[in-house]
């Protein structure tokens, strides 16, 4: 048994050594057809060779320091940062509020452990997150933990303990996380789960339309949809069983893909019409992402729980869950939480962020700038129509597929390195050949002008390398 496991693990040591020669002869030719200094380009830095090989990483910049939206590299270099951290620095960089807030914090108390004491940070961010919750929606009382991962965990424990049943039924292309739990309700990508088993129990994938649709449309996705659902308590798991129902209301790593009009609503009913949780995960669609402080806002449908992350603190640890105060009391003290649930200096700072978020125009600013973007993609689409095949909203939550049936496989990714040597963060997402564009929400419309700019160079660099 023991020179099983030793020799999994030499050959894993093994391959990822041999990780790091593939990436670095792949990544020379690179250099040489893109401008000389940029991510794809540079050998890992000193230390790298000592960070985990299961972390993926896009590039080998080493990044020192942020401001709006822009980063700087330790070499001097300056990107245009359409990833945002992957969807968290809504602010941009290093807002002023928000640096001010915390610089303030770190002079008065960092760790008030929550299961010790209140601390007025936290105390304060609950009452501003009430009034940022959904109107009408009765989601009145918060927990807060570190991570979106956490969080997600944090809502399926309530669901199971408020209703008493043990299932959680998940969509197709859903990504919650990476801990045991919330990897095994994510169908994203097999790469967060294959060789990681066995899985957690009690998770049933529910089809998405998305990947019904995108050959042979349905008439009503809606109705497919819920018809499906009403199938899988017939076939796999039954009302007595069920827990809940979670839904990203717009997919992320599944490929930004915002539900068909009327889905989450669908879903909703479905919950009432079965007595079951609806558990809205808004760790990358939240906090004004697509121009709504909540992207089931958008259809007017409030979840019984609310999981949100990410945006929240403008890159300080910090996520929670929201629900309704009889749900939330149900629960035994001391069955929630975590050591640094709560940071203080997290709340502080997810406290200027809400307060620049609640400012009048702010999310009409943000509509605004999803709207150039949009406009500015479905302009180069019409120029590439053989390349792109869908630019899809909302806000500033924006996918941009580009056809499978026309690109080679890693077209997509291919696009993301070439707007990386022009000086341009973007990510790919989603099995398919798609990039996200997730600019901070403070982005300026000459910056939206320059992104579409460098991005349209970009995608004409690979086509003509191709
Ligand atoms: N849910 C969603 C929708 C996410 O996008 C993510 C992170 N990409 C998570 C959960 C997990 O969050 P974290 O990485 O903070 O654990």
């Amino acid at each position: 048994m023991r020179s099983a496991v030793t020799k999994h693990v030499r050959r894993t040591a093994d391959a990822s050594r041999q990780h790091w020669k593939v990436s670095r002869q792949q990544w020379t030719p690179f250099h040489r057809t893109a401008s000389s200094h940029v991510g794809p380009a540079c050998q890992p830095p000193h230390g790298a060779e000592r960070i985990g090989a299961g972390i993926g990483r896009m590039s080998n910049l080493v990044f020192d320091r942020g401001q709006g939206s822009w980063v700087f590299t330790e070499s001097g270099e300056k990107y245009l940062d359409f990833a945002t951290g992957i969807g968290v620095l809504n602010l941009g960089h290093c807002h002023p509020k928000v640096m001010a807030a915390v610089h303030a914090q770190v002079d008065k108390i960092w760790h008030a452990q929550v299961n010790i004491a209140f601390h007025r940070p936290m105390l304060e961010l609950t009452d501003k997150l009430q009034k940022a919750m959904p109107s009408g929606s009765g989601l009145d009382t918060f927990l807060f933990v570190t991570s979106g991962s956490e969080a997600v965990e944090a809502a399926v424990k309530l669901a199971r303990h408020a209703t008493g049943k043990p299932n959680i039924i998940t969509f197709q292309g859903a990504y919650h996380g990476r801990t045991l739990l919330t990897m095994s309700m994510t169908s994203s990508k097999t790469i967060y789960r294959a060789g990681y088993g066995p899985h957690a129990a009690g998770i049933f994938v529910a089809p998405h339309p998305y990947y019904q649709d995108r050959n042979q449309k349905h008439s009503d996705s809606v109705k497919w949809t819920i018809e499906q659902l009403e199938v899988m308590l017939l076939q796999q798991t039954t009302v007595e069983e069920t827990a809940a129902v979670i839904i990203e209301p717009v997919l992320g790593e599944g490929g930004y893909v915002p539900p068909p009009a009327g889905l989450l609503q669908g879903i909703r009913d479905f919950c009432d019409r079965h007595g079951l949780l609806f558990i809205a995960d808004e760790v990358q669609s939240g906090f004004g992402r697509t121009g709504h402080m909540f992207a089931v806002e958008r259809d007017g449908v409030s979840p019984d729980v609310l999981v949100f992350a990410k945006g929240v603190a403008s890159g300080m640890p910090l996520a929670g869950i929201a629900s309704r105060r009889e749900l939330m009391d149900k629960q035994p003290a001391g069955s929630q939480g975590g050591t640094y649930a709560g940071n203080a200096i997290a709340c502080a700072a997810a406290n200027a962020t809400m307060d620049v978020m609640m400012e009048t125009g702010f999310l009409d600013e943000v509509q605004a700038r999803g709207k150039q973007l949009t406009e500015g993609f479905l302009a180069l689409q019409a120029t590439h129509p053989e390349v792109i095949k869908e630019v899809r909203g909302p806000g500033l939550m924006i996918g941009v597929e580009f056809d499978d049936s026309k690109v080679e496989k890693g077209f997509a990714g291919k696009v993301s390195k070439a707007c990386l040597a022009r000086g341009m963060i973007v990510l790919p997402t989603g099995i398919f050949e798609t990039l996200r564009i997730i600019p901070p929400l403070t982005v300026s419309a000459s910056e939206c002008e320059h992104g579409l700019a460098l991005f349209g160079d970009a995608l004409r660099d690979v086509l003509e390398a191709s």
